[in-house]
């Protein structure tokens, strides 16, 4: 399971998070809603530390993360963003090998064939030779998704993932990422993919100022919000 206690963060006098409580079980996923400026991607940061948070804590079933190498967390926790970050001059099949060479340190076969393993998991096995910029941007995120499970982390964090998309690629990614969740991966999506977030969803969390507003079953959610702040925000997403 992954919990997020109390967790505050300011940048000088901006004071992002403010105290955020989320839980996620193991095997759940979350979808993180809410207006641009809340502090979702700022919360993800923090999950995988890429930013210290400076009060609170996150726990990666039920041990706090901070007490972690940052370097051995971010194996364990897996985060794909609105920007693939792909390597362009590389291959589609070196872009997913090349942190399982450097930073796990397996020798060539063996990462060659877990690549090609999560390079078919998402759609993409005739494309291990391509160079990025020769894809389409559904495929380069599907890449950028394979190349995220190619650590095996045990939670995986997706910042607006298709928000990049051209509208016709983004039902391919948003269908990996929910054959994931039906897989058993523990995740946390911030999107503003309200289907999505409905349908595959165990949690809603709806962020609001630097905290959770509120969290429940999407059913709650979206049909009987409680906080005026979330019902406006829906009227207007919705
Ligand atoms: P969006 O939906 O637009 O992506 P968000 O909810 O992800 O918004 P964040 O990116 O977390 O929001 O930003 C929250 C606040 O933190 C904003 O006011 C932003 O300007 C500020 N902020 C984010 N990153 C930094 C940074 N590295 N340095 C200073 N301020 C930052
Ligand atoms: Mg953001």
């Amino acid at each position: 399971s992954l919990g997020v206690r109390d967790v505050h963060l300011a940048f000088g006098a901006n004071r992002v998070l403010r105290g955020v409580d989320l839980t996620v079980a193991r095997g759940a996923t979350a979808c993180v809603i809410g207006p641009s400026g809340s502090g979702k991607s700022t919360l993800l940061r923090t999950i995988n530390r890429l930013i210290e948070p400076d009060r609170g804590d996150v726990l990666l079933d039920g041990r706090s993360v901070l007490a972690d190498d940052p370097d051995a967390l971010r194996q364990r926790v897996g985060m794909v963003f609105q920007q693939f970050n792909l390597f362009p001059h590389m291959s589609v099949l070196r872009n997913v090998t090349l942190a399982l060479r450097r930073i796990k340190k397996l020798p060539e076969d063996e990462a060659v064939a877990i690549a090609r393993a999560q390079l078919e998991l998402v759609g993409l096995a005739g494309k291990a030779d391509a160079r990025p910029g020769h894809l389409s941007g559904g495929q380069q995120q599907r890449v950028a998704i394979a190349r995220a499970l190619a650590l095996q982390p045990q939670v995986m964090l997706f910042d607006e993932a298709t928000s990049a998309l051209d509208p016709e690629l983004v039902k391919g990614v948003l269908g990996v990422m929910a054959d994931l969740a039906s897989g058993g991966m523990t995740m946390v999506v911030v999107t503003h993919e309200m289907g999505f977030a409905r349908q595959v969803a165990d949690t809603v969390a709806f962020m609001d100022r630097g905290v959770v507003l509120e969290a429940g079953e999407p059913a709650a959610i979206f049909e009987t919000p409680e906080h005026p702040r979330l019902r406006r925000f829906l009227s207007q997403v919705l």
